[in-house]
């Protein structure tokens, strides 16, 4: 789940931009924020005719800076350069409430007021992700860039100051969401989904495979199915499959993160095997094809509509799994070459339903065609 405001954030202030400058050097932006005043360092990604900016700062975080909130802007020669995993540990530390500490792994930093083993955990399993992600692509042909940021997750020991925390990204949503990757900080949000950090605090947690005991329960998988979800459209965006401020389409960002979100915590690697079967995903859409209207590949794929309203999203994200699954076990290449196409998308050119339509059918062929075959393959799914 990427919160909507920031979509909508970006889309908005962004229609009347033009393409910033060179991006070596180091732009130095100061602007209102909240009624403060705020000195960001970092990169111009986009600058509008009107004087508005798409900033990216050194810590990942896009800041859109609209003209009567811009004060001041210099740049010097100096290069762009991500602050270091110690960088960002400080100067999150330093913005998060009191009692966080920070874990590092080679892709990952971990903020968290859990329990240590639990953090622990969480940077295993995102490394294990990241791996498998890497692997998988490569096999495919498709090579990913490196990140330019650390991936950062914040971890919260209970459920109550994440909800918290996260109402001021989320709204009203937050008490429904258990994880989120937020497009504008690029962060990962979330709690400790054993609950124990919360229920014994200062307890000693007594291993990672006591807390995969606990997620392993089918209670559980869901929760934890969730993170993976969210650290994989992290990854996705980081990693250039996509970018944080190019149309995406839903179906595609959505299809790609509920094809790797099904874990396995009692198989080493942590997963059954990337592009498994998702059953809950496909016992959805085998329920949805019992009334899906004849058009709805054509609605999936034109418009982000389905998956904004919460009575069709569940139908969309199955639909969006069933179509990923497949296209890449059916249309590889194809799939690789619109995949191409997605990340190469400029910065906030957004696309008609027309022009996705298009790209679409360019890529794959006709939609009834590509329509009738796609049923006949999932009817065999099992
Ligand atoms: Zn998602």
């Amino acid at each position: 789940m990427i919160p909507r405001n920031t979509q909508w954030l970006l889309r908005s202030l962004v229609v009347c931009f033009a393409a910033a400058g060179p991006a070596s050097a180091l732009d130095h932006v100061v602007f209102e924020h909240e009624g403060h005043r705020r000195q960001v360092d970092g990169r111009i990604v986009v600058e509008a005719k009107d004087g508005g900016l798409l900033l990216m700062a050194r810590d990942g975080v896009l800041w859109t800076v609209p003209p009567e909130e811009n004060i001041s802007r210099t740049s010097d020669d100096e290069p762009f350069v991500p602050l270091t995993h110690q960088e960002l540990a400080v100067r999150l530390l330093g913005e998060l409430p009191p009692g966080f500490t920070s874990h590092q792994t080679v892709h990952y930093l971990v903020l968290h007021n859990s329990s240590r083993t639990y953090a622990r955990w969480c940077g295993a399993l995102f490394e294990r992700l990241y791996m498998a992600f890497s692997n998988y692509w490569k096999r495919k042909g498709f090579a990913l860039p490196e990140p330019e940021f650390p991936l950062v997750a914040v971890v919260f020991a209970d459920r109550a100051s994440y909800e918290r925390f996260a109402q001021s990204e989320l709204g009203q949503a937050a008490g429904s969401i258990l994880g989120y990757y937020n497009l504008q900080t690029n962060r990962m949000t979330m709690c400790d989904l054993t609950g124990v950090s919360a229920a014994t605090p200062g307890q000693r947690i007594r291993s990672a495979a006591w807390i995969n005991e606990i997620l392993s329960r089918p209670e559980s998988l869901m929760m934890v199915a969730t993170i993976v979800h969210e650290a994989t459209h992290q990854i996705a965006y980081n990693r250039g499959m996509h970018a944080r401020f190019g149309d995406c389409p839903l179906w595609f960002s959505e299809g790609l993160a509920v094809y790797f979100e099904s874990p396995d915590l009692s198989s080493d690697k942590g997963w059954r095997g990337i592009g498994e079967v998702n059953h809950m995903r496909l016992a959805r859409f085998a329920q949805y094809s019992r009334r899906r209207p004849g058009n709805s590949l054509a609605t999936l794929i034109s418009k982000d509509d389905r998956f904004r309203n919460s009575a069709t999203a569940m139908d969309a994200y199955a639909e969006a799994w069933a179509l990923t699954y497949f296209l890449i076990r059916k249309r590889s290449g194809d799939y690789l070459k619109y995949l191409t196409q997605i990340s190469q998308k400029k910065p906030f050119v957004w696309d008609s339903p027309e022009t996705r339509l298009n790209e679409f059918q360019a890529v794959f062929g006709d939609l009834e065609e590509l329509d009738r075959e796609f049923l006949r393959y999932m009817q065999r799914v099992r």
